[in-house]
Order: structure tokens, then sequence, then C-alpha cells
């Protein structure tokens, strides 16, 4: 049974590769594709059948994860496209105040994550995500609706459907770049505050328990976010003001030589603790075997053991 037709010309980069890389997914579930290749007047007629009786009833699964892939394929190809020329086009129209050098990191970003995949998870990665499965929906509702599929023609005409999901995607990219770079200035300010403060403690140590509750304490194991919380009631902060930034603004006035943080994977808040890592840099360490780590382990298998007997008397109540 034909499950797709195919047809290019030169000017579409040679597909072979793509599809015999789809047949041996195939293979290697022991579906075998036939791939059968014309070429005529410089134009590609490539058809891929499934011939294998025994198949017959599970035909229309296979040609509907055969068209999956294949849409993956044009799609890399649409996105190619896109990548080397529309996005100047989009960025000078949309994005022109923006200087030449982030103009070629925003590219390399936007290549990374449309291509590669290849981007940290975050909010505005989550976003791009489902664009990009959008993209490949629609891509995939064009195959299913025709045996044979022009990708000439696709990439001139249809491609126009999904340029509002790249430029979306191509915004998501640029806030996350921008926010970044603001992050990281902000970063440099705080590096440039902390170098030039007097030494206040030889050694500060964050210790995070397992209900995510923070603890200061220096070398000799005294807490010290009292003396951190007094300057702060000293000064004009107004509003609500939580504990992470409370901590962050003490840990810069009052430098320490040395910061060390224990149990970070207690931590829910994983951007507090990259700050004081990127602020701090070679100050910061990271420990979960010592005796401070070991009381808070300690804590938690008490807690535990609380919530199990808690459990069992809800067993003996019902
Ligand atoms: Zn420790």
């Amino acid at each position: 049974m034909l499950l797709l037709t195919v047809i290019y010309d030169e000017n579409v980069k040679d597909l072979c590769e793509d599809i015999g890389e789809i047949k041996s997914i195939f293979e290697i579930k022991n579906i075998k594709l036939g791939i059968s290749e014309n070429i005529e007047n410089k134009n590609h007629f490539v058809k891929i059948f499934c011939n294998d009786q025994s198949l017959n009833d599970k035909i229309d699964d296979i040609k509907a994860s055969f068209n999956l892939y294949f849409a993956k394929v044009i799609y890399n190809l649409a996105i190619k496209e896109f990548c080397e020329g529309k996005v100047d086009e989009f960025l000078n129209d949309r994005y022109f105040f923006l200087k030449e050098k982030d103009v070629v990191l925003i590219k390399f970003f936007l290549e990374e994550f449309l291509i590669y995949d290849n981007l940290e998870m975050s909010s505005e990665i989550a976003f791009c995500i489902n664009k990009k499965n959008s993209i490949i929906k629609k891509i995939l509702k064009c195959i299913e609706e025709n045996e044979e599929i022009n990708i000439n023609g696709f990439l001139r005409f249809r491609t126009k459907e999904f340029q509002n999901e790249l430029g979306e995607i191509a915004d998501k990219i640029i806030e996350k770049y921008i926010r970044d770079k603001e992050y990281m200035e902000f970063i440099k300010l705080l590096r440039f505050f902390v170098e030039t403060q007097e030494i206040c403690y030889d050694e500060l140590n964050l210790i995070i328990d397992n209900k995510n509750n923070y603890k200061l304490k220096n070398k000799n194991g005294d807490d010290v976010i009292g003396d951190l919380l007094k300057d702060i009631e000293g000064s004009n902060y107004s509003g609500v003001v939580n504990m992470e930034d409370i901590i962050i603004s003490g840990l810069i006035t009052h430098v320490p030589k040395r910061i060390v943080i224990h149990c970070a994977e207690n931590c829910y808040n994983k951007e507090f603790i990259d700050t004081i890592k990127d602020v701090f840099l070679e100050r910061a360490h990271f420990c979960d075997g010592c005796s401070f780590c070991k009381e808070y382990i300690k804590d938690s298998k008490e807690v535990l053991k609380y919530n199990t007997s808690v459990d069992k008397q809800n067993h003996f109540l019902n």
C-alpha cells in the first residue's frame, strides 16, 4: 500500500537520506518500507509504500506514524529556510533597535531551539515547545489531507500558515535573551559591589532544611539572620520582603569571605541559589555532608517518621 508520494526539484535538498532514516526506524520495529524514486526533468518523484500483507490490519497506524516522521522532515526544511532568510527580515522589522552583536546571538539561540532543540528549560522555552508542536501539527494535517506532497509548493505557499507561530517563538527567545542579559548586568553590578565591600564574616553557612526554611549561621554555628533583619528593618525597605531577598541583600552588605550552601537540593527556588553562585563565584561552596547537613537530614527522617505515623493513625480511623 502506498503511504505517500513526495515530489521535489533540485532547489530542495536531497531527501533520500531523511526518508532512509525513517525507513531504518521502521525496520527496528520489524516493519519493512519500500521506496521507489524516479527523476524526470530534475523533479524527484519518491514513493514510499508498505507491501507487507501481514501488516494490513496495522496499516493505518503505520501511515500515521510515517506521516509524523515525515512532518518533522518538512518542519526541518521550513525552519532552515526561515533561519537562513526570513529571520533577518523579521528582526529588521520588529527589533531594529537591537545591536548587531545582540542580533547575532539571538539568531544563534533561535537556531539552537528551532533546529537542534537545544535550550535550557524555562517558561519561555515551554511556550516555544508548544508553538513548535503546533507547527508540526499543521504540517502533519497537510500531509494527511494529501496522498502526495509537493515540497517546493509547500515551502512556497503553506509555510505562511505558521509564520505567526515562528514570530511568536522568536519574540519569546528575544524576551528570554533580554531578561538574561539584564540579569547578567545586575549580577555584574552586585559582583562589583561585593568586591568593593570589606569582609564582614570569615564564613557564612546558608542551610536549607527539608521544608525550604533558611538558616544563616557563622562558622561557630551562631544564627546571624537576626543581624541582617535588624539592618533591613532599620533601612527604608518597604512593602513585602521575602526571605530570599533579605538573605541576598544581607550577603552583599555583610560580605563573607566564604559562603557555604548546605543541602541546596532542598531549595525550591533554584534562581536564588544561582544568584548567590553567580555573585559570589569562587567564594560560594556547596556541601551536603557536614554536621550542619546531618542535623537536617536527621530532621527530614523524623518528619518522614511523623508522616508515616499520621498515615497509620488515619488508617485506624478509617
Ligand atoms: Zn553541610
